[in-house]
């Protein structure tokens, strides 16, 4: 079993995604939920980017313990000592700092040469290393980034010091089968070095294309010992890799990944639901995981294969996740076993013709788009 680390950043690239927007107050109180549902390391933010942010950083480093905190920065000088001063009152501070590789980036965003990025890379991890013992080193839009440039960005990060390299797909474009071929190389060129110096290599996904999880649960198969993740998968343009989704396949799918993550599952559902009430995104109700759809059953078929046996169409525990609803929902699609069942766990015994009276009106009031729940089916029975 490999330990697979949770790098949340929902407080910085959740927190980036167009519409939310959190105060210092709002950012501690997310942070908290964080610590106790079991993440690694939490991004608080990117300190240079505003007073506020680095107050908001400072502030979780200074309260919210026995946690990673991170901030991230770009590779220049004045970035990481802001970065640094806000995170260095954790009891575990960590700076993520990053310079773009791609030869898109490099030459029409940056204006340098590949050998610039090569000693902005050198100059810049010993810096931050001469500060903080854990340092992040990321290459922005790594995944359109030429492979041998690649590997020899990484290795004069080690060689500076970096703990932790992170490989992103800053916009979203991979496939799952390049991340697989991207990642390997990374372990065939430098395996000696990373385990010699005891590196982690970190995935960080985009969803433009909606590949964001199947992409970092690629790159964690291939070796990938850390994974970023934002709770329900907000962040930058369509978002990252949700971490709600990425740890339930870690725990559902044990058996292929054959990995241990230190997450609370119990607690993924009650954050969801404080993330989306204090940045106001909503989350959609098919979202695999917290969506109100997630393990609610509609059709009659289902139902009474659900109350026969829930493995019949369940593959997880809504308790395991601790979701909260109503699993059996009445509608156009529902029988009479399920308002049959509804009643009996509820201690009421009625005759047949009373159940099939109720069932008629699930069904006409379901054609108009309208649902029961639960208490309004043990009214009706009254009736
Ligand atoms: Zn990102």
């Amino acid at each position: 079993m490999n330990s697979i680390e949770i790098f949340d950043t929902t407080l910085r690239d959740g927190e980036q995604s167009p519409g939310a927007n959190l105060n210092s107050k709002e950012k501690l109180q997310i942070a908290y939920a964080l610590k106790e549902l079991g993440v690694d390391v939490i991004e608080a933010g990117f300190p240079i980017s505003s007073e506020e942010d680095y107050n908001a950083v400072k502030d979780i480093a200074k309260k919210v313990r026995g946690v990673g905190i991170c901030g991230l920065s770009r590779t220049i000088k004045k970035d990481i000592d802001r970065c640094y001063e806000a995170v260095k009152y954790s009891d575990r501070p960590r700076i993520h700092a990053f310079i773009a590789t791609s030869p898109i980036h490099i030459k029409e965003k940056l204006k340098l040469s590949p050998l610039e990025v090569i000693d902005i890379t050198k100059d810049s991890v010993a810096y931050a290393k001469s500060l903080c013992p854990e340092v992040q080193f990321c290459l922005e839009d790594a995944t359109r980034t030429e492979y041998n440039f690649m590997t020899e960005v990484i290795k004069t990060a080690i060689l500076s010091g970096a703990n932790i390299i992170n490989i992103p797909d800053t916009v979203g474009y991979a496939v799952p089968l390049e991340i697989r071929k991207r990642i390997k190389y990374i372990f065939h060129s430098l395996g000696e070095l990373i385990e010699e110096k005891n590196v982690k290599i970190s995935v960080h996904c985009h969803n433009d294309l909606g590949n964001a999880v199947a992409n970092s649960l690629e790159g964690i198969k291939c070796g990938a010992s850390q994974v970023e993740c934002t709770i329900n998968g907000i962040g930058e343009r369509a978002g990252n890799a949700s971490l709600e989704e990425v740890v339930m396949n870690l725990v559902t799918r044990k058996d292929y990944y054959k990995t241990k993550i230190n997450v609370n599952t119990k607690l993924l559902y009650p954050t969801s639901v404080l993330v989306s009430d204090l940045t106001g995104l909503l989350v959609q109700r098919n979202k695999a995981i917290v969506g109100k759809n997630a393990f609610a059953h509609e059709a009659g078929i289902h139902q009474a294969g659900v109350i026969a046996c829930r493995g019949t169409y369940e593959i997880m525990n809504s308790e395991e996740v601790g979701w909260k609803g109503d699993s059996l929902i009445l509608g156009k699609h529902s029988g009479k076993g399920a308002v049959r069942n509804i009643l009996i766990t509820h201690g009421i015994n009625v005759e047949d013709s009373k159940i099939d009276s109720i069932v008629e009106t699930v069904k006409r009031l379901g054609a108009e788009k309208k649902y029961l729940d639960h208490s309004q089916i043990l009214e009706l029975a009254k009736t």
